[in-house]
């Protein structure tokens, strides 16, 4: 597609309210669960870079089944805009708790305990659960409350914050 081509106007457009400040969008992930870490950049130059998306796709994939899906990019966006509210670097970490969850892991997960839900935003590509070091998990949440992007759940005993594209709730 070329650069200046309708879709890539629509798709700046659409990103503009963070683009202005962000020219480049970047993420980076460490995996408790392997110990993988990953950077990419999945924004530059006014456009979603395919490959980035890929790599993040990768990243947040079931870390039990290995199953992939396509995440929704808002929610990256959105990551990106509680980094920056909170001043924390592009480079530094995000522990991933949890990003996709198959079908089929959630099955076996909510067959053993039902405050596993059994339709939830993991397994449509639009939730994450993260934590940030030096970042009060309290911290995190408030900041993820207040860009209302969408769900928002509070998870201090378990370590994270559970953030979602969805509509816009929190819980805790
Ligand atoms: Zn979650």
């Amino acid at each position: 597609m070329m650069a200046g081509g309708p879709a890539a106007l629509v798709m700046a457009a659409l990103s503009q309210s963070i683009s202005a400040r962000t020219p480049e969008r970047r993420l980076a992930f460490t995996n408790p669960h392997n110990g993988e870490r990953y950077d990419a950049c999945f924004f530059a130059n006014g456009r979603y870079r395919p490959e980035g998306l890929a790599e993040l796709n990768h990243a947040l994939r079931d870390w039990r089944t290995g199953a992939t899906r396509h995440m929704d990019p808002a929610l990256f966006d959105l990551l990106v805009r509680v980094r920056e509210k909170l001043e924390v670097s592009p480079r530094s970490h995000l522990k991933l708790v949890l990003g996709y969850r198959s079908p089929k892991t959630n099955r076996a997960l909510h067959a053993q305990s039902h405050s596993v839900a059994s339709k939830s935003q993991h397994m449509l590509g639009k939730a994450t659960d993260i934590s940030i070091l030096g970042v009060s998990l309290s911290r995190l949440r408030d900041v993820a409350l207040s860009l209302r992007g969408g769900g928002v759940g509070y998870y201090p005993h378990d370590g994270f914050v559970h953030i979602d594209t969805g509509s816009v709730r929190h819980w805790s």
